[in-house]
């Protein structure tokens, strides 16, 4: 639908903005009609209120953000694509693994697994689909430092698949600090122009938030820069049909925000943009336990898995 028009189709749009535009990254309509006005004035040096023009332009053009019938939304679903746990019992949790066009929240105390299962995700995505992967690269945002290529190495093999080939798929760049987390999204569509990208992890969501926005006055700037962070996530993985999976640690003593423990950081917003929120906890000898929380079609229940050295397994 919205192949055959370009940029130069926005009202408003001339060559040379045309050009701005494509410089700054967005090279079609509906990556402007989902940009943020913001957003858009600062990368191609224009005021706010032309950014704002433009967008809505792109979404006329584009023919998104109004209305849609219940069959085209059926029509935008028949694509989801489902990515496997490696599982049984984990994948019919969730009615056959994670879909894709939605984020999925892993949250969890410390050493719940929560990193383990990220690097089996990675590994399974770029399995053919066939096997229950989405034949992809990955990437990965990597904010506490915790990417482990053996990990990789380890599981690769014992699926049978080439480990070095799988690394060589696997994109990861370490955020340093919130604010740089936010501009890694960006990079991250700039490389899945480049490569087939269904898988995007975010590993972890909120600890350079929540380690930088200290202090009661700060909540409320934390929360609106966290929910644009999602909401670029969120258009990630509508423009790319791809998962994505962000962590979220709860805090084993209470939060200063959030008194009660059980609460993952973040609190309403990431949970509201999150489409599948998964609690993990250490079950007994060694097991893991995946409690599926607030799905929008899907029954609330548990599953249990392993962590082993060759990775997840029932
Ligand atoms: P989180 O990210 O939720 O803090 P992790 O995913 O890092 O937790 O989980 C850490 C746990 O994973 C460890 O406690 C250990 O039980 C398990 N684990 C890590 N590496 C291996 C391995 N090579 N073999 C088996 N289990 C492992
Ligand atoms: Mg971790």
């Amino acid at each position: 639908m919205v192949a055959e028009k370009t940029l130069e189709d926005i009202p408003g749009v001339g060559p040379a903005i045309a050009e701005k535009l494509r410089e700054a990254g967005y090279n079609d309509l509906l990556s402007i009609a989902v940009a943020s006005p913001g957003d858009l004035a600062d990368k191609c040096e224009i005021g706010e209120k032309k950014a704002m023009d433009i967008i809505e332009g792109a979404k006329l053009c584009a023919d998104i953000g109004g209305f849609e019938t219940g069959e085209d939304i059926m029509e935008r679903r028949k694509e989801i694509v489902k990515l496997t746990t490696g599982s049984k019992a984990f994948d019919e949790l969730l009615a056959g693994g994670l879909e894709s066009q939605s984020i999925v929240e892993l949250f969890g105390e410390f050493g719940s697994s929560k990193t383990q299962l990220c690097f089996q995700l990675a590994v399974n995505a770029t399995l053919p689909e066939d096997r229950g992967g989405l034949d992809s690269d990955v990437i990965i945002i990597d904010s506490e430092n915790t990417f482990r290529p053996e990990r990789i190495c380890q599981m690769a093999e014992y699926l049978g698949v080439d480990p070095t080939e799988t690394l060589k798929r696997i994109h990861v760049a370490r955020a340093f600090n919130s604010q740089h987390q936010i501009l890694l999204v960006d990079k991250a569509m700039e490389l899945a122009q480049q490569y087939k990208v269904k898988l995007m992890i975010v590993d972890s969501l909120t600890s350079h938030f929540r380690a930088e926005y200290v202090g009661r006055g700060t909540l409320a700037e934390r929360q609106q820069v966290l929910n644009r962070h999602m909401h670029d996530l969120l258009n990630f993985a509508t423009l790319n049909n791809a998962v994505i999976v962000v962590t979220n640690q709860v805090a084993a003593k209470p939060d200063a925000f959030f008194g009660d423990p059980t609460r993952p950081i973040g609190g309403h917003i990431v949970g509201h943009t999150a489409t599948f929120r998964i609690y993990l906890r250490k079950g007994k000898a060694g097991k893991r336990v995946a409690r599926l929380i607030d799905s929008p079609n899907l029954p609330e229940g548990e599953a249990v898995f392993m962590v082993t050295e060759d990775g997840i397994k029932d």
